[in-house]
């Protein structure tokens, strides 16, 4: 696995097949699907509020194809806001896409 320092989820696009699941589940919105023209499923993952990862790894524990990593638990994690848990509802009504991108 890829291991990133300072960041608290990382992605391997290259494992990824934009199934939305890790969108499904992370309760902070951090996470959302851009168009990517280049991918199979004509998407992909991307950590786009990565300053609001809580840390709770369900995108890892749920992720079919080990393509998303999380920080170990010493790693500084945001604390779930009213304006996350907003954010990942708004994400979860744009069937996954990142906000400002249509699915
Ligand atoms: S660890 Fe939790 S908060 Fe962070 S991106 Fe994954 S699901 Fe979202
Ligand atoms: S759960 Fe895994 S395979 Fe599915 S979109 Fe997220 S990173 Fe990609």
């Amino acid at each position: 696995m890829i291991v990133k320092e300072n960041v608290p989820v990382w992605v391997d696009e290259s494992r990824c097949k934009a199934c939305d699941v890790c969108v499904s589940y992370c309760p902070a919105g951090v996470l959302g699907m851009r168009l990517e023209p280049k991918a199979v499923l004509g998407k992909m993952i991307e950590v786009v509020y990565a300053d609001s990862c809580i840390g709770c790894r369900d995108c890892e524990l749920h992720c079919p194809d080990f393509a998303i990593y999380v920080a170990d638990k010493g790693f500084k994690f945001a604390k779930l806001t009213p304006e996350s848990k907003e954010r990942a509802a708004a994400v979860k009504a744009n069937k996954f896409a990142k906000l400002g991108e249509s699915a």
